[in-house]
């Protein structure tokens, strides 16, 4: 298991890229459906801290499954 990041709901604050232990957060490519770049969760890497949905300011964006449908 791992949390995902649904692409085009997250705007691209990144409060979540510094606050994970394992370094698993990264920009993804290009912009999202609202037109701000996103973040992506490595999957393979993630321990399901659950830190990153406490910082992030987006309602919705960081969800406590994984979830590969909803990453662009
Ligand atoms: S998931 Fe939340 S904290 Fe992380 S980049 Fe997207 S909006 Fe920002
Ligand atoms: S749940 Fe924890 S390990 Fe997984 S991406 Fe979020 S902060 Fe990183």
């Amino acid at each position: 298991m791992a949390y995902t990041i649904a692409s085009n709901i997250c705007e691209g604050v990144a409060d979540c890229v510094p606050a994970c232990p394992v370094a698993c957060i990264e920009q993804g490519q290009g912009a999202n459906s609202k037109g701000t770049i996103w973040f992506k969760i490595d999957a393979s890497i993630c321990i399901d801290c659950g830190v990153c949905l406490e910082v992030c300011p987006i309602q919705g964006a960081i969800l406590p499954e994984e979830r590969p449908e909803l990453v662009i």
